[in-house]
């Protein structure tokens, strides 16, 4: 509790401060330096980017560690396999003004901010910094005149990059002009980097999320239960007073969290935070990352043996996005006999 009392820029300072130096990681970790040359190499495709809060969850010494193997750049990164693409899910083909994507009839998403306070070495952003597409200025008008003309709406969600990288100000000002459009009515905010910096979750935040007139959701990305950190399921717990609604999305991610023990406990373990499961997505097939890809029918009977061990309402969704169809597609998990 005590770390979230921390004034704003302390979350501030963790980002400036976080960790880019492979061979910096490796030391924190007690790590040879035998994997440095390959980090290095492949750095520099995307860099190395991870705030110290999420280096100190991971294991010393285990370069398999579930966290590590999300920021380690690896060799692996150079592959080039057919159908693994830069822009998996043709995004750049839905922007009708920049900085917004809208491909859903009643929900619109902003590109808040290009940053991300972690760079996940499987994300299709690896390809697109974002930088030139983020609203700001004359861009912010544009998107909110977007927004008050199309009556059909009823959210905005807040992207990236991760919007929360945004300051508490920024986030107020936009929330404040949001929920003065009449036909908006949810808000939703798509972030990890609560789950990377927990002291992100500042009680001014609470209070602009609480307080807007919206429905609120924060909908966390978290794939791996030892991301679960004290400070992060205390500050859950607390939005969830406050009336802040708590999902979580993940991507299923070979040799990380494609084994069914550890996806009942991620699942279990979210609820003890107060944070229900929502999608469980199929890995995009972005390129210089299909070592993380498992096969449709893999994915299949993972879920198959979750939901066996889970109840339903702590059952991620199985999903994929194929670009062009209005909406998320799910994908059927039958049951074993
Ligand atoms: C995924 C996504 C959404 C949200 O879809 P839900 O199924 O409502 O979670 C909205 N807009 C875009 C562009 C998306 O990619
Ligand atoms: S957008 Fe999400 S998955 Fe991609 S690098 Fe940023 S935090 Fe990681």
């Amino acid at each position: 509790m005590q770390a979230l009392n921390f004034p704003p820029a302390d979350w501030q300072m963790s980002l400036k401060n976080l960790v880019s130096d492979p061979a910096e990681l490796l030391a924190l970790l007690n790590l040879p330096a035998e994997h440095l040359p390959a980090a290095e190499r492949a750095a520099k495709l995307f860099g190395l980017r991870v705030p110290r809060e999420f280096v100190e969850l991971m294991h010393p010494g285990d370069i398999n560690d579930p966290l590590l193997k999300q920021v380690l750049p690896i060799d692996a990164e150079f592959i080039d396999k057919p159908g693994y693409v830069a822009d998996p899910l043709a995004e750049s083909q839905a922007r009708p003004v920049p900085g917004v994507v809208h491909k859903y009839q009643d929900r619109v998403l902003l590109i808040l901010s290009g940053a991300c306070a972690i760079n996940c070495r499987y994300c299709f952003r690896r390809h697109f910094p974002y930088e030139e597409n983020r609203i700001s200025g004359a861009a912010k008008d544009r998107a909110l005149d977007y927004i008050r003309e199309r009556t059909e709406l009823r959210e905005v969600i807040l992207s990236g990059g991760d919007p929360l990288v945004s300051s508490d100000k920024r986030l107020e000002e936009l929330i404040g002009e949001l929920s003065a459009i009449n036909h908006i009515e949810r808000l939703r905010i798509h972030s990890r980097l609560p789950v990377v910096i927990p002291r992100r979750l500042t009680e001014h935040l609470e209070r602009i999320l609480s307080s807007s007139g919206l429905q609120t959701a924060l909908v966390l990305h978290i794939n791996h239960p030892q991301e679960i950190s004290d400070e992060l399921t205390d500050a859950c717990q607390r939005l969830r007073r406050a009336g802040i609604t708590l999902l979580n999305q993940a991507v299923i991610l070979r040799g990380i969290n494609d084994e069914v023990e550890i996806q009942v406990e991620l699942n279990r373990a979210l609820y003890r935070s107060s944070i229900l499961p929502y999608y469980l997505f199929l890995f995009d097939p972005v390129k210089g990352a299909s070592h993380f890809d498992l096969s449709e029918p893999q994915a299949q009977a993972l879920a198959a043996q979750m939901q066996a061990q889970l109840p339903g309402y702590l059952m991620p969704r199985l999903a994929k996005e194929i670009p062009g169809r209005p909406s998320k597609t799910l994908i059927q998990v039958t049951p074993a006999d």
